[in-house]
């Protein structure tokens, strides 16, 4: 493993100090990011460059991709890292420790194959898995340690926690209905995070998610039952994304919001999910567990 490195004005890295070595050396990690030119590419690459102990070692994208060959540092605005974006994760993971993954589902799985046959570790907030996904994740994590997370905010992995405390106090009592905004582009929905969130509720009150998720009413479908979560997805323009779960009540109404004002807090929990992998033993992760909340 190199030595560490710190980012000078140029946004190359240069040479930390003996005593930053001391203090930082027993975590450093080199990191590859695949959907380099992605929505959350560029951003991944500013927080691995603003962290003090992971250094951007290998970047790729989709073959095909007119960014290929292109500086990574250069596309994602901290200057010339001499990093090429590649279409080849295998070559692009030789001198990493650790990939970090923002794709999609069948994308994702790929490349904790090529993870596994490698032997290195992977965080990834891909979203839209299906069950079936979740198992064959489930099984690669079996041979390398994976962080897994549709949401890698801080301030959502509280909600998770404030929505089980909500769900205990309020009981069946409350209807819950769950309502998400995300941009134009999304390509799932309802989000991973929404899911996520009606599945904490679900569990916490001892429904199964599956059952009782209502994503559709239209027509004479009824009134609602009991049990049912309700969801709603709203989608345009460039909204990062929000979520709000209500608990409605008789005369009364509590609800649980997050919004997201930018990407930046998604690739900061990335970065601290690389952080604390490191030395982690094979087994799937989320970020309940990167922050001490499980
Ligand atoms: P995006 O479409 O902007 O970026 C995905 C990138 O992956 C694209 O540049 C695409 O070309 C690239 N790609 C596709 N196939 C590839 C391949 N085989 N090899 C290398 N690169 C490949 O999407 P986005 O908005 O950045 O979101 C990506 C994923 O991250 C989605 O699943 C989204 O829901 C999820 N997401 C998760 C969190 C979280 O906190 N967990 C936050 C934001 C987004």
């Amino acid at each position: 493993m190199g030595c560490p490195l710190s980012v000078n004005k140029k946004g190359r890295k240069a040479q930390y100090s003996d005593n930053d070595i001391q203090n930082i050396g027993d975590k450093f990690m080199k990191v590859a990011i695949v959907g380099a030119a992605g929505r959350m590419g560029a951003r991944l690459i500013q927080a691995v460059q603003e962290s003090k102990n992971l250094q951007l070692s290998g970047a790729t994208e989709r073959p095909g991709h007119p960014q290929i060959g292109s500086d990574a540092g250069v596309l994602a605005g901290v200057g010339e890292l001499g990093v090429q974006i590649s279409d080849d994760l295998t070559a692009a993971m030789q001198d990493a420790d650790v990939l970090i993954d923002f794709t999609f589902p069948e994308v994702t799985l790929k490349n904790m194959e090529i993870c596994a046959t490698l032997g290195k570790m992977i965080v990834s907030g891909s979203t839209g898995f299906t069950p079936e996904q979740k198992k064959q994740a489930e099984q690669y994590s079996q041979q390398i340690p994976v962080v897994l997370a549709p949401n890698m905010s801080v301030g959502v992995n509280a909600c998770f926690k404030l929505l089980k405390e909500a769900a205990n106090i309020l009981g069946d009592d409350f209807d819950v209905e769950i309502v998400e905004l995300h941009h134009n582009k999304k390509k799932d929905s309802p989000s991973g995070t929404a899911v996520r969130m009606g599945e904490v509720v679900a569990d916490t009150l001892g429904r199964d998610y599956n059952q009782v998720a209502a994503y559709h009413r239209e027509g004479m479908c009824g009134a609602r039952t009991q049990d049912e979560i309700g969801m709603q997805t709203v989608r345009g323009g460039d909204i990062v994304g929000e979520h709000t779960v209500y608990f409605i009540g008789m005369g009364e109404r509590i609800e649980i919001s997050h919004r997201a004002m930018s990407r930046d807090m998604f690739a900061r929990g990335a970065v601290r999910a690389c952080q604390w992998l490191k030395d982690k033993d094979s087994g799937l992760y989320d970020m309940q567990d990167v922050l001490g909340l499980n």
